[in-house]
């Protein structure tokens, strides 16, 4: 016989199945034994009867996570017995056959609830387990369908997905790179991306003209509450698009997927309300506005844009650097002040910066595409020439070979779907999150490397860094 899933008993009223998960909690009332078994599909009671002396005996050594497999009847329950409160609450399965498949030791927290209550390095160091219960089993499908949703869509539209590099080059990008060091040349370091937005880039030198991926991005910057060392983007890139193309395509696929996945949630305002960054700070001080009308409500959505960024602020020490993203271009009306170097703080980029529920739910501009305008903003910043040439040389090249004008965007999908799925922070939607100060405590990482791997790769740990 062929396992079938739990939420399928519905149709299978009167017959004998077989089934197989998880016990969720037994209760023991001497002749009667019920345990509740749970799959990924579902959950379902079962009654082990004195008349299956087996079945009965068996039951009645079994423990919470134990796994099981069980041939038994599926039967309607009657009326009074009743519970609207679960899915499968009128079906019940008398057990025939029992089969430990494995045993469990008792769980170091309840997994039946949400979880809410067990502190937070208990629940990562037993993340499978954590995992295990259903608000975050419903996170993570719920994560996989969103993605599948932009996948499809995006794809429809002529998107290719692309894998970039994850070894690649420690560049000035705004956040501080996590380094590789490299065995087989020693003394050098690959860098993790902070994103894949010089490869992105360079694909539409390449001309592959629509690109996207499911992106890890990884910063290693200092952490604060909700930020994580690595984090998923939707990370896509276009040729030959204006800045409205773009944001378009973006606002018709967070609508599609919303009206699709989530019917219970309202959009306050379509199509999305587009602010600019001087308004927002004039009207509500900040850069990512919370313009919910009812703030008390967990379904209801509240996307805008933010555009007309400054391209260039002062740093503490007066120079120049990008707001965002060096390889933005600037407004068409201000290329002329970019090129000449004046007016700096009245340049304003091509950004634009999608907003949810006060959150930044993604960002992405339109490039320079030109090797001399890239150049004026390193210019600008500073850089000197052989630096320039040095760490970004590359793209220079590239954008003297007959790079397309292009654009593009990232959505955190973390951030996003933290909001979605109404959780207060980014660890309760993915799979294995660090903790707050950046371990991962289940692995135990980050870990010591061997003497033989040091020597391998040419290093050695200053002694007073170890003691810290
Ligand atoms: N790479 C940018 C970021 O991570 C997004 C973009 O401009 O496409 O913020």
């Amino acid at each position: 016989m062929e396992r079938i899933y739990i939420k399928d008993l519905k149709n299978k009223i009167g017959e004998e199945v077989k089934i197989a998960g998880w016990v969720d909690v037994r209760r023991d009332h001497g002749k009667l034994i019920f345990i509740d078994l749970r799959d990924m599909s579902s959950k379902v009671q079962m009654v082990a009867l004195p008349s299956h002396k087996e079945a009965h005996e068996a039951a009645s050594k079994i423990r919470s996570e134990w796994v099981l497999e069980i041939i038994g009847q599926v039967n309607k329950r009657p009326e009074k017995m009743i519970n609207k409160n679960e899915e499968l609450g009128d079906v019940e399965v008398e057990i025939k056959e029992l089969k430990v498949l494995n045993e469990a030791v008792t769980p170091v927290f309840e997994i039946s609830n949400d979880g809410r209550e067990v502190n937070e390095e208990t629940r990562l160091v037993n993340r499978y387990l954590d995992l295990r219960r259903n608000r975050l089993q419903k996170n993570l499908r719920m994560r996989h369908e969103v993605i599948k949703f932009f996948r499809n869509y995006l794809s429809d539209k002529n998107f290719a997905e692309i894998e970039t590099p994850l070894l690649t080059k420690s560049t000035p990008e705004g956040a501080r790179d996590f380094v590789v060091p490299s065995r087989l040349y020693n003394g050098k370091f690959y860098a993790l991306p902070q994103s894949p937005q010089q490869y992105k880039q360079l694909l539409m030198a390449a001309g592959m003209e629509k690109y996207f991926q499911i992106a890890k991005c990884l910063r290693d910057e200092d952490t604060r509450g909700d930020r994580q060392p690595e984090f998923t983007q939707l990370d896509l890139e276009m040729s030959f698009v204006e800045q409205k193309e773009v944001m378009n395509l973006i606002e018709e696929m967070l609508i599609l997927m919303v009206k699709k996945l989530y019917p219970q949630k309202k959009i306050q305002q379509i199509p999305f309300p587009v602010l600019t960054h001087k308004e927002a700070m004039e009207k509500y001080n900040s850069d990512k506005p919370d313009l919910r009308e009812d703030k008390n409500n967990p379904n209801l959505l509240a996307f805008c844009w933010l555009v007309d960024f400054p391209f260039f602020e002062k740093t503490d020490k007066g120079d120049w650097t990008f707001t965002h993203n060096p390889f933005s271009a600037p407004k068409p009306e201000h290329t002329k002040m970019l090129m000449k170097k004046e007016n700096i703080g009245e340049i304003l980029t091509t950004q634009y910066d999608i907003v949810l529920n006060g959150f930044e739910a993604g960002g992405g501009s339109i490039r320079n595409h030109k090797p001399e305008a890239l150049e004026k903003v390193f210019e600008i910043m500073g850089f000197e020439k052989e630096k320039i040439r040095q760490d970004f040389g590359h793209m220079l090249k590239a954008f003297s070979s007959g790079t397309p004008p292009h654009g593009g965007i990232a959505l955190g999908l973390d951030r996003l779907m933290m909001i979605l799925q109404n959780e207060p922070n980014i660890r309760e939607v993915i799979a294995f999150p660090k903790t707050g100060d950046a371990r991962d405590p289940m692995m135990d990482s980050p870990s010591d490397i061997s003497q033989e791997q040091m020597a391998e790769l040419g290093i050695q740990i200053k002694k007073e860094n170890k003691d810290k």
